[in-house]
């Protein structure tokens, strides 16, 4: 029997991210193309003699009682199948927090999808993606990974091929943007609205210019207005030569795309001379099973 094992929690990134209309049970319905990037935080989950969930995480600003998202799943997960053992959670932080990236989410999923295999559940990736969604509704896509138009609140997801290989170059501004926030100042009725189905055909396709130049987010307007130096991030990406630059989730961070590994490289020592949190990786786009 296993009584440890690591997981690797990666962010997703929103390549298309739209917000059709307000729902009476207070939840947004979206349209969003969104897909994995190689940014991941590094989960450990060890079994622990006591019957309780113990979480540790390296980093100061997330917290480690019941409202870090990575508890609420193995609580959930625990209740739920009635499991009596125990569990510590080490949580090593490296996507950052409040940026767009669905870092909680992903580390509720990772949670959910390593108990079911140490706890020897055998619960199929739908019913922990069911599971995740009573955490939130990004937790449903971080469960499978890979590529995906979700709609609904998010969890309804049209699984699509993988992108064609490409860089990802992050930025994330120092502000937290609150999502609430965001959705509260959207004027649904005066918006522009991305070309959804023309970037799943660009992926279709495998035409990385297509997707480049179809990269939009609703929510950019709104928080570009609150925040000016996020609008500036993405004006100095197009500038240092990125092929399509766009603000992830509600923001602040944004990201280019590149395949070309020299522009990568500039992007980042250009970004790096007046930003500290820059990243460059790989797109993944692929799912975890
Ligand atoms: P999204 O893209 O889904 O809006 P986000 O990237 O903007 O997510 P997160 O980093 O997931 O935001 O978290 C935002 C808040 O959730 C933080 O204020 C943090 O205190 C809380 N939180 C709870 N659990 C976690 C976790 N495991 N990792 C990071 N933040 C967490």
């Amino acid at each position: 029997m296993h009584t440890h094992k690591i997981i690797k929690a990666p962010a997703k990134i929103n390549l298309t991210l739209d917000v059709i209309r307000k729902r009476d049970d207070g939840y947004h319905d979206v349209e969003m193309v969104m897909t994995t990037v190689d940014l991941a935080d590094r989960i450990e989950l060890t079994t622990l003699e006591e019957n309780r969930i113990k979480v540790d995480v390296n980093h100061g600003f997330v917290p480690s009682d019941n409202k870090n998202l990575a508890y609420q799943a193995a609580k959930l997960l625990k209740d739920k199948m009635d499991v009596k053992k125990g569990v510590r959670i080490f949580i090593d932080k490296q996507i950052p927090i409040s940026a767009g990236l669905a870092g909680g989410s992903t580390d509720a999923a990772a949670v959910l999808r390593g108990l079911n295999e140490l706890w020897d559940l055998n619960l199929s990736i739908d019913e922990l993606a069911e599971l995740g969604l009573e955490i939130g509704s990004d937790v449903p896509f971080c469960v499978h990974g890979g590529t995906a138009l979700a709609t609904g609140r998010g969890e309804t997801l049209q699984f699509l091929p993988t992108p064609p290989p490409c860089w990802v170059i992050l930025v994330k501004p120092p502000m937290g943007v609150s999502t609430k926030e965001i959705y509260q100042r959207l004027n649904l009725d005066q918006m522009e609205h991305p070309d959804t189905q023309g970037m799943i055909a660009s992926i279709n396709n495998g035409d990385f210019s297509g997707i480049c130049s179809r990269l939009e987010n609703v929510m950019e307007k709104v928080t570009f207005e609150l925040y000016k130096d996020v609008e500036r991030v993405k004006n100095s990406m197009i500038q240092f030569g990125a092929d399509g630059v766009v603000m992830s989730g509600s923001g602040p961070t944004v990201f280019a795309l590149t395949q070309n590994e020299t522009r990568a490289d500039r992007l980042y020592n250009s970004l790096k001379g007046f930003m500290d949190q820059v990243f460059v990786v790989r797109l993944l786009g692929t799912k975890h099973d």
